[in-house]
C-alpha cells in the first residue's frame, strides 16, 4: 500500500459580536473584519465544512472525506464526523452558555450530538478569569436564580493564564471572557442554550435567551471549578526532543498536549489524530507548518517525523 499523506485543512471563520482581530494579527490568518470570532480549522459541520488544501484530496469538503474515504479514519462508525476544533478569539464576554448531552440534544434538537468541549488557553490579558459552573445546591435553588436574575451569585469564575487547559462536560454553566485566545476540542455540534447575555444589546437588540432549556439541562451541584483547572508546569524551553502530556480523556475524545524542541519522531498505529499547531513552527515530515495550521495523521500513516519548536495539540475521537 501506498503511504497515506497527511491532511492540510484550510480554516472556515465566523463574525462574531464578541470577536476580535487577533486571528488575523497574531495568527496571520487573510481575513477581513474586526469581529473575528472563530475558526473552524478542522471543521465537517453543516455551518462550517473545511476544504482539504492541495494533495490527492485538495479542493474535498472533510465532511465529503469523511463519507467517501472513511479508511482514512480507521473506517470508524458514525453518521457524521465527531470532532470539531476551533480557535477561538473573544474580544468581549460572550454570553453564559450550556450545552446539552448527547441524549437531551437528539430527542430535543432533531438528531443533533450534545457537546462536550475543552479549552486550552493561547493567551489571556492579566486577570483574566472563565466562567465555568455554579453556586446552586440544588435544582430548586437553581430555577429560583436564574428566575430572579441573581446571576451574579449563580455563576463561578475562575483564573486563568496561557498554558492553563479545561474541560467543559454537557450540562456545565460556561463561558469565555473577554481578553482571552484559546483553542478548542468540542464534539461537532454547534447546540448552544444561552442563560444570560448580560443584558447586553447588540444592534439595538438583545440576544435570544433558553431558560428552560438551559434549566433542563444544567447539572446540579456543580463540580468545584477550581479544580478542573489543569495548570501548565513546563516550558517549552525546558524540553530536548518531545514532550507530550494527557490533557483530557472523556467518552468522545481525548486531547493531548505536545511540545517539539528539536526532532522528535513517532506514531500513532490505527488512529487517526487531529493536530493543531498552536504555536511555533517547523516541520512535519517535509511540510513547513506554523502557528495555526491543521492537518488530520490519517489512520496507518505511520512513523512521522516533527522538527522545530512547535507546540501541538492533538485530539483523537472515541
Ligand atoms: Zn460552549
Amino acid at each position: 500500500m501506498e503511504k497515506r499523506e497527511l491532511i492540510f485543512l484550510k480554516p472556515v471563520f465566523t463574525h462574531n459580536v464578541w470577536g476580535g482581530n487577533k486571528l488575523r494579527t497574531k495568527f496571520g490568518f487573510n481575513v477581513e473584519g474586526n469581529d473575528i470570532g472563530e475558526c473552524w480549522g478542522i471543521a465537517a459541520h453543516p455551518n462550517g465544512d473545511a476544504e482539504v488544501d492541495g494533495g490527492v484530496y485538495g479542493g474535498m469538503k472533510l465532511s465529503e472525506l469523511w463519507n467517501e474515504h472513511r479508511e482514512l479514519f480507521g473506517n470508524a462508525e458514525g453518521d457524521r464526523f465527531p470532532l470539531l476544533i476551533k480557535l477561538i478569539d473573544a474580544k468581549d464576554d460572550l454570553s453564559i452558555q450550556v450545552h446539552p448531552g448527547n441524549e437531551y440534544a437528539a430527542e430535543h434538537e432533531n438528531g443533533s450530538l450534545g457537546k462536550n468541549e475543552c479549552w486550552y488557553v493561547l493567551s489571556a490579558e492579566p486577570g483574566s478569569k472563565l466562567v465555568v459552573g455554579h453556586n446552586a445546591k440544588t435544582k430548586e435553588e437553581l430555577d429560583a436564580m436564574i428566575d430572579e436574575g441573581r446571576f451574579k451569585e449563580l455563576i463561578r469564575e475562575v483564573p486563568i493564564s496561557k498554558g492553563d487547559f479545561i474541560q467543559i462536560d454537557s450540562g456545565t454553566v460556561h463561558a469565555i471572557k473577554g481578553g482571552i485566545v484559546l483553542m478548542e476540542t468540542q464534539q461537532s455540534s454547534d447546540i448552544t442554550y444561552r442563560v444570560y447575555d448580560y443584558d447586553r444589546l447588540w444592534n439595538g437588540k438583545k440576544r435570544e435567551l433558553h431558560i428552560q432549556k438551559s434549566k433542563d439541562v444544567i447539572t446540579v451541584p456543580a463540580p468545584d471549578a477550581g479544580k478542573m483547572v489543569l495548570h501548565e508546569e513546563l516550558s517549552i524551553e525546558d524540553v530536548k526532543g518531545c514532550d507530550d502530556k494527557l490533557l483530557v480523556k472523556c467518552p468522545y475524545y481525548e486531547v493531548r498536549r505536545m511540545f517539539v524542541n528539536g526532532t522528535c519522531t513517532g506514531g500513532c498505529g490505527d488512529d487517526y489524530v487531529l493536530m493543531t499547531v498552536v504555536d511555533g513552527e517547523g516541520t512535519i515530515d517535509g511540510h513547513l507548518v506554523h502557528k495555526g495550521s491543521f492537518f488530520i495523521i490519517p489512520s496507518g500513516y505511520g512513523t512521522l517525523t516533527m522538527t522545530g519548536k512547535l507546540n501541538i495539540i492533538a485530539s483523537r475521537a472515541f
